[in-house]
């Protein structure tokens, strides 16, 4: 190894690298003795290091680094600032073996590099790669100049020219160093592509950044400007104060509104829109109405509910009269509701026949817990759209029924009464049962998605009660949330309690009347139901009682010396016209029936508007009754060769149910025996081919009816019993109930005795 002394020259914060030149200016005494002192004792040749510190102003021997270059002073010039100039030309790297001090000048020990060979092949696929890369990076980043292709050439020594990019690159000085300090011109290589293409990804970074502000500032000046002009367009056409204050205004709702943020987010967003829109454009309107819309939803108020459940029961009380089993399940579920997780209870579902309370109720409780109440009927709607709503682009789209309700009641926390969920229907439109389910459903409905209103809405803290007519008739997926309350028909003595003590105070106080001025006897307010109304409810005896209050009104108008009025049956009869119905057996009705024969073949012919399953019913009878003719002692051969003819009249109703199965099967032998079955005698109960009697439903009503029309005994299914506890003492103690398995049990009870009798009859008349 060659060896070799140098004077030593420190850099600061400069790199020199071989083959390249370095401009230095030098001012003070020490440098410039230094310098003069190498160009005149070691012509001009001395090792040039950089320290990694800069900062330093005094370097122990111990510091320096071990790599320097060894440099030749190529110039060197007095400044006319009494400075000096230098150009110093780098020649190789060399290794420090040490330093020491020679007549107070800094000398190292260097030696040679001894490289490592490199395959030519693989040495000149390094250089073309390098350059290809610093041809992309002059390309890309502008802050090196394209002068550098110049001098670079894949001609050029590996070393050098990773020296040369080295040098050129506009990276910081420690870089530098780095690169100096790599000995090995592969690794330099590698250094360099990838020092590059850092650059360049951080290049483009900082174009697309500089892009994106760049248009943004453009967009809002634009905006500006174009705002301004509209502003003066408008002044010029006389028509900018009333949309801009219109706009100011709904600006400031909107700010005020408490919705939730994405909601208010879409709000302005829909102001900017109207805003810019043209007054005439068609979409004005719309964008207008919409944002009515959603000013005017309840995002946030709720009422407080009232908790004590005593309170909650006198106002029930305080407004429907009896219902008790149907206000203690009404106070259960609230007790429940109020101990458990508010969301996740089930619907209430009040069912009954009209005009038994169900709404009415529904509004109390509602009135009850201190909440407000809204209400939407269901019946007869075929559309799903009715619930959900149309989508903004259907013309004269509105949002659905849900969020109508919503709006006028203008809180987050109603009672949303359902109306005759048993009435909705199904087509094309979709089914707008599965919508409500949507609606109902306490895992889906505090994100509601109307499609008008297309931001979500919490449904969550509604409380929905339902009303229905028939459970049969509710749909089946509907049916699972409901939690049904059954009311069912009112009797006599029930109706007039409640004429007394609701109907009637409350027409009166309606009508600017008082219990002084006009009071109704007894007999009055039962002929009124006897005779002049015929429902399960009460809803026509309010409209009768209302009507009769009016005439009273006018009477008083027109002859002031008349001060008060006792309601009495005539003077029902002359208010209201002569009786209208001969008994009143609504909701639960006997149902008459006609049976004839005559010669035929044993065909059944069946009329009055009997549905299917009434019908089979029928023919259950006709079978039965022939399988036993021998039996019930019926002649065969006269069954086979008459036809029978059951009617049930008033054929414009439609009848259907399988509970007629016993009557039917009553009349025929009746019919086939020739024997009478008294007209006291009424009976409900499906029955099976083999004579076996199934329950039926409603039985409350049918007895209740059959009680109204002068029946005194009535024959019913065995498993009935437990209904028997429902039905009115004051009905139950005129009524003979007969409880039956099997139709074998009224057969004899009806027919088997009297037939005994006839027969006796008949063979003491052969004797004789
Ligand atoms: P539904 O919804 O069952 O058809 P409504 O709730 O409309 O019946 O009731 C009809 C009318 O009868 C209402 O004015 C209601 O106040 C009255 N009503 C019904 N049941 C009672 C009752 N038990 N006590 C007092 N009023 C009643």
């Amino acid at each position: 190894m060659e060896k070799n002394l140098l004077p030593v020259l420190i850099l600061r914060e400069m790199v020199l690298f071989p083959s390249r030149e370095l401009r230095i200016e030098f001012d003070t005494m020490e440098d410039k003795q230094l310098l003069s002192l190498i160009e005149s004792c070691y012509q001009g040749t001395m090792l040039v290091v950089t320290p990694v510190d800069f900062l330093e102003t005094h370097f122990e021997l111990g510091e320096l680094p071990f790599l320097g270059v060894e440099a030749k002073l190529k110039l060197k010039m007095e400044m006319p600032n009494g400075k000096t100039r230098i150009i110093l030309e780098g020649l190789e790297r060399r290794s420090v073996l040490g330093y020491h001090v020679e007549d107070e000048i800094t000398m190292a020990e260097v030696s040679f590099f001894s490289e490592e060979e490199i395959d030519p092949k693989e040495e000149s696929a390094y250089a073309r790669s390098l350059l290809k890369q610093l041809h992309r990076y002059i390309k890309q980043v502008p802050y090196i100049s394209n002068a550098i292709l110049s001098e670079v050439t894949d001609t050029l020594p590996l070393s050098k020219l990773t020296d040369l990019v080295a040098d050129m690159l506009p990276t910081t000085f420690s870089r530098k160093l780095d690169y100096l300090n790599e000995v090995n011109p592969v690794e330099r290589v590698k250094m360099l592509r990838n020092d590059m293409s850092q650059d360049i990804k951080v290049f483009e970074l900082e174009q697309a950044i500089d892009e994106k502000v760049e248009k943004e500032l453009a967009e809002s000046q634009k905006e500006f400007v174009l705002r301004e002009k509209l502003q003066v367009i408008k002044k010029e056409l006389g028509e900018s104060n009333d949309k801009d204050d219109e706009i100011n205004t709904l600006k400031q709702r909107v700010n005020a509104l408490k919705c939730p943020p994405k909601v208010k987010q879409r709000l302005k967003l829909e102001l900017r829109r109207y805003e810019m829109a043209s007054p005439n454009s068609p979409e004005v309107g719309i964008i207008r109405d919409y944002v009515d819309w959603l000013l005017s939803l309840p995002w946030s108020y709720q009422t407080r509910d009232v908790s004590s459940l005593p309170e909650v029961k006198r106002i029930l009380d305080s407004t429907h009269y009896g219902l008790e089993k149907v206000k203690d399940r009404i106070l259960e579920y609230l007790a429940v509701k109020q101990n458990t997780d508010h969301s996740k209870s089930p619907i209430l579902c009040l069912v009954g026949p009209p005009g038994v309370g169900k709404t009415s109720l529904a509004m109390s409780i509602a009135k009850s817990l201190g909440r407000r109440a809204t209400k939407m009927s269901v019946g007869g709607i075929h559309d799903e759209a009715e619930i959900l709503g149309h989508r903004r682009t259907y013309v004269g789209a509105s949002p659905g029924r849900i969020i109508q309700g919503m709006r006028r009641v203008k809180t987050t926390n109603p009672v949303f009464i359902i109306d005759e969920i048993d009435k909705m229907t199904k087509d094309i439109k979709g089914d707008p049962a599965s919508a409500l389910l949507e609606v109902l459903d306490p895992e889906q409905n505090m994100s509601f998605a109307d499609h008008y209103i297309e931001e979500e809405y919490d449904l969550s803290k509604v409380m929905f009660i339902a009303t229905a007519n028939y459970i049969e008739q509710i749909p089946l997926e509907l049916l699972d949330r409901l939690e049904l309350i059954t009311i069912s028909s009112y009797t006599e003595y029930e109706k007039l309690d409640i004429a007394r003590n609701y109907l009637i105070p409350r027409a009166l106080s309606e009508h600017g009347l008082t219990e002084i001025e006009v009071q109704f006897e007894e007999a009055a307010i039962l002929s009124l139901i006897r005779f002049y109304t015929r429902e399960a409810g009460v809803r026509e005896l309010e409209r009768v009682i209302a009507s009769i209050l009016r005439k009273i009104v006018k009477h008083f108008l027109l002859d002031k010396t008349i001060a008060s009025c006792l309601v009495t049956s005539s003077l029902v009869e002359e208010y209201l016209g002569p009786k209208k119905y001969s008994y009143t057996p609504f909701g639960g009705d006997i149902l008459p029936m006609e049976v004839t024969t005559y010669q035929g073949n044993g065909t059944l012919i069946l009329t009055g508007s009997l549905g299917k399953v009434m019908q089979e019913s029928a023919q259950i009878a006709f079978s039965y009754v022939k399988s036993k003719a021998q039996e019930l002692g019926i002649p065969i051969e006269f069954m086979e060769k008459s036809d029978v003819h059951i009617h049930v009249p008033e054929g414009a109703v439609v009848k259907d149910g399988p509970s007629a199965g016993i009557a039917l099967t009553t009349a025929l032998i009746s019919l086939f025996l020739d024997q009478k079955v008294s007209k006291t005698i009424a009976m409900t109960g499906e029955m099976t081919l083999r004579g076996r009697i199934l329950p039926i439903g409603g039985l409350k009503e049918k007895v209740i009816g059959a009680h109204r029309s002068g029946i005194k005994e009535i024959y019913l299914p065995k498993a009935n019993q437990n209904d028997l506890e429902e039905i009115p003492d004051d009905v139950k103690k005129d009524l003979v109930f007969h409880l039956v398995d099997h139709y074998q049990e009224i057969y004899r009870s009806l027919f088997a005795s009297k037939k005994k009798k006839q027969e006796k009859r008949k063979e003491l008349l052969t004797y004789r």
